[in-house]
């Protein structure tokens, strides 16, 4: 017995072959182009997502030696966001327009305008649309390539597309569907004024499930293509954020995850819909039922200590890996850092170095080190640079506090997350214990234990959560009172600066 989760990257599809232990069978990895045909556009074939999805379900059964009956049942995962236009014999109008892609400024703009105004728009769709989001997107195809708009029939999300091209049938789920800015994500269902304000036709929408939910089977036809078998059950899924979360066992309000990959993400499950206000973080339908998380991102976070690692510790870190048999720089840089006191003896570092998310909504942002001296080493720059991403992290986490959130434990992922030093500095910066868990297949893996639960293999996300992860570390704040004292000093110093220094980065920005 099997469950296969299928993650649908923006490099790449992995499919992973999991057994009820949660243990790993086989996983498999195949690329796709990514397509920029103007500067901020970014677009990918779904032609592409499916031959190479079809190529690593082929591989996966077959490194692993699974039959296609022996899959219980499959979960959906992958990149948010992404716009897929099909007409009504269900052929692709266009490329998809990716999550990343920037063209919809101005329709983000007139969405606001359609719903008459901001506090309007987030009672109807809670988070205010991004260039990210899947509306804008399909106002700019309405404005500009009229003769596609004319021809739509369905709108699906990338994933969405792979369960339509395994089985025919038109549907979603909560958390994607929240990405599109056309869910009412309190009642879990489509907002019909919104689409009603839009003029966007609600047959053009799949179904939208819960995440655990099955949707739909696989068809005839598929299972020729990919050797799974006719009939096999395939649940909701749910975007690549929220599935990595399930697996992490993020499932439990009080348990917050922290991603330090390039960009640092933090997510917290929340069992009430938090009253709305205006912040931003954004509050998406988590997948299990009747929850929700909040998601803060920051662009540059294991990005800035690479840029470190790359220009100012350049030849450095590197010097010291050899002579101390060090064989990585970041350990270097990670011991260097914590080999001067708490706060860098004055410096900051801001790690908006491409831009910010979260907190502050602001391409222009930029990065800094602010109160250098004679004094300071390249060890101090280190450790700025660490405190400083750790700090735009718990900017993110503070404002999940002022929306009611009691943080217990935080899960960290990513590269970032192996390093011991830095994990006891995000004890400290956060007053929270920082764990580690056994599970690292990321998305594909919560969507292959959301099959586990569709299919009836456990009684809901949490039982499944608990039956296969296990907390495999665990760095607890210091007891000492200074260590506290003096991070919430370095912190306030840190919160100063943005609001100082934002119109200077404008300045800069148009230099
Ligand atoms: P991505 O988000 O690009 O998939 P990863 O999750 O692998 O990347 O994270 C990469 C980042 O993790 C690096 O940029 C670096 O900042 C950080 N990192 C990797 N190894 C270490 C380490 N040993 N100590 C501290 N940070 C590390």
């Amino acid at each position: 017995m099997a469950l296969l989760g299928i993650d649908l990257g923006t490099t790449a599809v992995k499919a992973l072959l999991i057994n009820e232990e949660g243990e790993t069978l086989a996983s498999a990895t195949v690329e796709y182009p990514l397509y920029t045909p103007k500067p901020l556009w970014s677009e990918q074939d779904p032609a592409d997502w499916w031959r190479a999805t079809v190529e690593a379900i082929r591989q996966v059964l077959a490194k692993a030696g699974v039959s296609g009956k022996d899959v219980r049942g499959i979960g959906l995962s992958g990149q948010m966001h992404g716009l897929t236009l099909l007409d009504r014999a269900g052929n692709v109008l266009r490329r998809a327009i990716l999550w990343n892609d920037q063209r919809t400024a101005a329709q983000c703009d007139e969405m606001v305008q359609r719903a008459g105004g901001m506090a309007r728009l987030r009672e109807l769709v809670t988070n205010p649309p991004t260039t990210s989001y899947t509306a804008p997107k399909i106002l700019w195809v309405r404005a500009h390539e009229p003769e596609i708009y004319a021809r739509i029939a369905h709108i699906l999300l990338p994933k969405d597309y792979i369960r339509y091209k395994l089985s025919g049938v038109f549907a979603t789920e909560v958390g994607d569907a929240t990405g599109m800015a056309l869910l009412d994500v309190k009642h879990r269902t489509w907002s019909d004024e919104m689409l009603r304000l839009l003029e966007i036709p609600r047959e053009w929408l799949p179904l939208c499930a819960e995440s655990h939910e099955p949707t739909a089977t696989v068809s005839a036809q598929a299972a020729q293509e990919t050797g799974l078998a006719v009939g096999t059950p395939i649940v909701g899924g749910s975007g690549d954020q929220p599935a990595a979360a399930v697996g992490l066992g993020s499932v439990r309000e009080g348990i917050v995850n922290v991603t330090l990959g390039t960009s640092g993400v933090v997510f917290a499950s929340v069992e009430h819909y938090p009253p709305i206000r205006d912040t931003a973080i954004e509050v998406f339908c988590h997948a299990v039922p009747n929850t929700w998380f909040f998601m803060g991102v920051m662009l540059s976070a294991g990005g800035s200590l690479r840029w470190h690692r790359d220009t100012i510790a350049f030849g450095h870190s590197r010097l010291v890996a050899r002579q101390t048999q060090e064989t990585d720089p970041y350990d270097v840089l990670l011991q260097s850092a914590a080999s001067v006191p708490i706060g860098a003896e004055g410096l900051t570092f801001l790690p908006y170095l491409t831009g910010e998310r979260t907190p502050h909504r602001d391409p222009l942002a930029r990065g800094a080190f602010v109160g250098l001296t004679l004094r300071h080493t390249q060890a101090h720059l280190a450790r700025a640079v660490v405190e400083g991403i750790s700090f735009g992290l718990r900017d993110s986490i503070e404002l999940m506090r002022e929306l009611g959130l009691h943080v217990n434990e935080v899960r960290a992922a990513g590269g970032g997350a192996r390093s011991a030093i830095w994990r006891q500095m995000l004890a400290d910066i956060f007053q929270a214990d920082i764990t580690l868990v056994n599970s690292t297949e990321g998305g594909a893996f919560g969507v292959a234990l959301l099959a586990g639960v569709g299919t009836g293999l456990w009684r809901d996300v949490r039982e499944a959560c608990d039956a296969v992860i296990r907390v495999t570390a665990r760095t607890s704040p210091s007891d000492d009172p200074a260590v506290r004292r003096q991070y919430d000093e370095a912190y306030a110093r840190f919160r100063e600066l943005y609001p100082a220094l934002k119109s200077a980065f404008a300045r800069a920005a148009s230099a």
